[in-house]
């Protein structure tokens, strides 16, 4: 049978509040309540928005969805895991603050932000899966502590797996430190001959793994921890990747990290894909305005996390006529393995029903 994914037509003009009970009116059709129960500790995962980045979606936009939890008598907090590369959300305090200066705290949402894996992203669990690529996984503890996961993700696109939003979310978003490096391990980057010897991305390497050269700079592949922070920040498009072989692995790691938040989770989770201001790069970067790919389409919400991202891709191209791979400019790159492998693991379906609430 074919999952239910519940559509409504937004837009960032919408304002805030239009924004927000759009999102708790999709909540009450899907039926998502069933998700939820008194007393359950429920994890809300947000993307609270690098420092600098303008283009997040904002608190206010998810204060309804808090608000259907309050409801039904669970404890939700809002929650994400620290980052792998060098910005400001790489530790618990310096998350906390830019999820506070963002609107994610007590006064705005009516519930605190937590970072689940500590400190310093170490605090984790081990979770068996016996994937192809994966035997155990490791996630940021608080998602296997609590009872239910709430998934809001914004869809964008991304330079290493083509678009992020549910699988991307949950599979790298709640992966401890470790988890995250693991996922990236098998990206491999070489820099060529458009360097300029800018030094840029030496800044940003938090693997201290390259160097500048007579020509160009260096990756030291045995520092090289695969976290792309060097392309992201190279304006010269000289950090250069293999990525038909490259993407592929990493959107499988993706996917299996899902698989293994999910684990306990069955039945006691729902996934929504807010698809505003869709920028060609993730929330991560620091950068205010980035370019949008596509004009707004809405929100989608499916207690299946494969249909809410197919869908998402699908409404997404459907809207432009583009294949996604035109938008973000990088043609080898194919963004649907992870939702493939998603499905060829068991994580749920491609094959969807897209019900539209007005
Ligand atoms: S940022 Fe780009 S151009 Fe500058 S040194 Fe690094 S690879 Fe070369
Ligand atoms: S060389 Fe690039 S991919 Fe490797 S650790 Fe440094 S920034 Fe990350």
């Amino acid at each position: 049978m074919d999952s239910s994914v519940y559509f409504i037509k937004a837009s960032i003009t919408d304002g805030e509040k239009s924004i927000s009970r759009k999102a708790q009116k999709l909540f009450k059709a899907g039926n998502f309540s069933q998700c939820f129960a008194k007393n359950d500790f429920t994890a809300v995962k947000v993307h609270v928005g690098e420092d600098g980045n303008n283009t997040y979606i904002t608190a206010p936009c998810i204060k309804g969805l808090i608000d259907e939890l309050f409801s039904l008598g669970t404890m939700p907090f809002v929650t994400d895991s620290s980052t792998l590369y060098v910005g400001h959300r790489s530790n618990a305090v310096n998350h906390m603050v830019v999820a506070d200066k963002h609107g994610f705290n007590l006064k705005t949402l009516g519930v605190p932000f937590i970072v689940s894996d500590g400190l310093l992203g170490a605090t984790e669990k081990t979770v068996e899966i016996n994937c192809p690529r994966n035997r155990e996984v490791y996630i940021g503890a608080e998602y296997d502590n609590c009872q239910s996961i709430l998934s809001i993700a914004h869809f964008t696109g991304h330079l290493a797996s083509g678009f992020g939003a549910t699988l991307k979310t949950l599979g790298m978003g709640c992966a401890s430190k470790k988890g995250k490096l693991k996922q990236h391990a098998s990206l491999k980057l070489s820099i060529g001959k458009n360097c300029t010897l800018c030094g840029e991305c030496l800044k940003h390497c938090p693997g201290d793994a390259i160097t500048l050269g007579k020509i160009r700079a260096h990756i030291n592949q045995d520092k090289c921890i695969g976290c792309a922070e060097c392309m992201a920040f190279c304006r010269f498009s000289a950090v250069e990747c293999n990525w038909c072989r490259e993407t592929e692995a990493l959107q499988q790691n993706i996917a299996e990290y899902a698989l293994g938040v999910l684990k306990n989770k069955k039945g006691k989770a729902a996934f929504f894909n807010f698809i505003l201001s869709v920028t060609k790069d993730c929330d991560c970067f620091d950068t205010p305005d980035m370019r949008k790919i596509v004009d707004d389409i809405g929100i989608v919400a499916s207690a299946d996390p494969v249909a809410v991202d197919k869908a998402s891709l699908d409404l997404v191209e459907k809207k432009t006529g583009r294949k996604l791979q035109e938008l973000i400019e990088n043609k080898q790159l194919d963004p649907t393995c992870q939702i493939r492998h998603a499905e060829s693991i068991g994580l749920g379906s491609s094959k969807y029903e897209l019900i539209e609430i007005r």
